[in-house]
């Protein structure tokens, strides 16, 4: 359950200007692929058309068989998690902060969720800033570990299908070996999209698609791709 598919998607934001000239790919459930390229290439539009904040003006987009024009958007945040770019976090500890919006949760699960973002050992902390009564101080979050605590978030939720967006979800915080440990965790055994800048954090990615100028330019694994030059 979760495989993801393009067919010769077109896309443009304003008349004229063609966005997306024609892409299909597949994600096939379970496994990862990555789209690399150059800024303005279009690889942001296709998360935005897979959430369906826009429509394709050719082609469709499937998931499990199914035109996603076809299904609620509801339906589909459901289906997929997107760790979004800011992360707000409310006054209680990064526990709660992990759970928020999935109050029936077990507590093994939001434990779980904190240790595949690695933010197992202050997950009874509180943030910055919302520092108790008896005088304990709240905790200074770095940029990268509150995005782990989006991460968190999002596995809890547990969507058959990932969205990674490097671009808005501000993982440029991250060093590329911690991109690639903490993706690689949470996209195990999850269908997962990454939307990356640097092929360096994508090394294990089944495809890379490249994308410019809305075409795909190439496509294969890490190696075969730096083999080609
Ligand atoms: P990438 O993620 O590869 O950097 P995007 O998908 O964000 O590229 O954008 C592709 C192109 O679409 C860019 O030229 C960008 O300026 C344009 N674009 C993005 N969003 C809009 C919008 N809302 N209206 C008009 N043009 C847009
Ligand atoms: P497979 O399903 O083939 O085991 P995975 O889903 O485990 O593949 O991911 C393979 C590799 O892709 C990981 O080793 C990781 O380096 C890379 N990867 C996965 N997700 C991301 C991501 N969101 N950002 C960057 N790299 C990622």
């Amino acid at each position: 359950e979760g495989t993801v598919r393009f067919e010769d998607v077109r896309f443009s934001y304003v008349p004229e200007r063609e966005i997306l000239k024609g892409i299909s790919f597949e994600v096939p459930a379970g496994r990862t692929v990555a789209i690399v390229g150059p800024s303005g290439a279009g690889k942001s539009t296709i998360s935005r058309l897979l959430f369906r904040f826009y429509e394709p003006s050719g082609g469709r987009i499937l998931i499990d068989g199914q035109d996603i024009a076809a299904v609620q958007q509801a339906s589909l945040r459901e289906k997929i998690g997107m760790v979004p770019q800011d992360t707000v976090l409310f006054n209680d500890t990064i526990g709660y902060n992990i759970r928020y919006g999935r109050w029936e949760a077990a507590e093994e699960d939001v434990a779980e969720a904190a240790r595949l973002a690695q933010i197992d050992t202050f997950i009874r902390s509180l943030p910055e800033g919302y520092d108790t009564p008896v005088g304990e101080r709240g905790l200074k979050l770095s940029g990268g570990e509150k995005q782990r605590v989006a991460i968190a978030r999002t596995i809890l939720k547990g969507p058959p299908i990932l969205v990674l967006d490097e671009a808005t979800s501000a993982l440029d915080s991250f060093t590329e070996k911690e991109i690639q440990d903490a993706l690689d965790r949470v996209s195990r055994g999850r269908t997962t999209l990454v939307i990356a800048h640097r092929l360096s954090t994508v090394v294990g990615a089944d495809e890379i698609i490249v994308l410019d100028k809305g075409v795909i330019a190439e496509r294969g694994t890490h190696d075969a791709l730096l083999a080609a030059g």
